[in-house]
């Protein structure tokens, strides 16, 4: 039995390349030979992108759109699309066909050859995107890896083909940080990657400021690990080793006459200025953690939505 696709595609202010990623998509989706349907979430857009997806949805009764009522981010849209997903099978790709759409037949097949649930998109190279923003990207994965306590794919977006396990187990997590891409390599099953060349954005600008690249950074190391939370044990750890040794060495120096009891100034103000940065960055750390605990508890719907067309 063939089974049914959907392709989730979360949009915010995507009005200089919607109609080409659409018009490219379904040229993809229809030498399929799966039923399959295109869900566009539009997050809060305030350019065109709601007025040109009414237009698509109008015509094409495959085409769902979601709109939010504000901004909610890229990750809540894609778990909307997750959420919203009634098909055996999900694509997430960007709007900006950085993702190219022409890669999806392939996925598929690597999905069935291998009998697996996931197939994840791993880049090979990143055209027209910034120097930057390809070291950050390069090394914060890197990083996020030695600190988190499940395995994260280097160098994967969210572009990847998911199946109906993955979908299910999603729809399952109740937690308000979602890193979607994080969540999906948690839930484990078989999970292949599938190497490919990033394109650079067809049109317009990226929607990812430093500002969300911070949020989604700290989303994934804080709901990945409590290892941070043991930096203010190791710390005061050493601290102690520290300062019994320098103690020691004090008190010697006191009695043996090697060192000044007025001479001790500029060690003093190092030392109290370096303990209070580390107490400050600890307290932080937690003050980080229990920020998240807060968001969680007040259990706030993940997304507002002011309108569905053809869902
Ligand atoms: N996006 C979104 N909400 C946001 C920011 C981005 O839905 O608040 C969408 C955007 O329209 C695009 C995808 O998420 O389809 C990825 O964003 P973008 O291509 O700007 O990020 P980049 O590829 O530069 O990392
Ligand atoms: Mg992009």
């Amino acid at each position: 039995m063939t089974k049914s696709l959907t392709v989730i595609v979360p949009c915010y202010n995507e009005e200089l390349v919607l109609q080409e990623s659409y018009r490219r998509l379904k040229r993809v989706l229809n030498t399929l030979s799966n039923p399959s349907e295109i869900s566009f979430i539009d997050d809060g857009s305030t350019d065109n992108t709601g007025v040109l997806l009414a237009e698509i949805a109008a015509n094409d009764p495959h085409v769902k759109v979601i709109v939010f009522s504000r901004n909610f981010g890229h990750q809540k849209a894609v778990t909307a699309g997750i959420n919203h997903c009634t098909t055996d099978l999900a694509v997430i790709m960007d709007a900006d066909l950085q993702d190219t759409p022409e890669l999806i037949p392939e996925m598929l097949e690597l999905l069935e050859t291998n009998q697996a649930q996931v197939v994840y998109g791993v880049r090979n190279t990143r055209k027209g995107e910034s120097h930057f923003k390809v070291w950050s990207a390069k090394w914060f994965y890197r990083f996020l890896n030695l600190f988190s306590e499940v395995e994260l794919p280097v160098d994967t977006g969210d572009f990847r083909l998911i199946d109906s396990n993955i979908i299910r187990e999603f729809n399952k997590m109740p937690e308000q940080g979602k890193y979607v891409r994080g969540l999906v390599s948690w839930s484990g099953f078989k999970q292949i990657p599938f190497y490919y060349e990033r394109e650079p954005r067809l049109a317009g600008e990226t929607k990812y400021p430093f500002s969300k690249m911070m949020t989604l950074a700290t989303t994934s190391m804080l709901y990945f690990s409590k290892k941070p939370l043991m930096l203010a044990t190791t710390l005061g750890f050493l601290s102690v080793v520290i300062a019994l040794i320098y103690g020691l060495y004090a008190v010697l120096g006191h009695i043996f006459g090697f060192t000044h009891a007025d001479s001790g100034w500029t060690s003093l103000v190092v030392l109290i200025v370096f303990f209070g940065g580390v107490q400050l960055f600890t307290i932080g750390i937690l003050g980080a953690y229990i920020g998240n605990l807060f968001d969680e508890i007040k259990s706030r719907p993940e997304y507002i939505i002011a309108k569905k067309i053809n869902c």
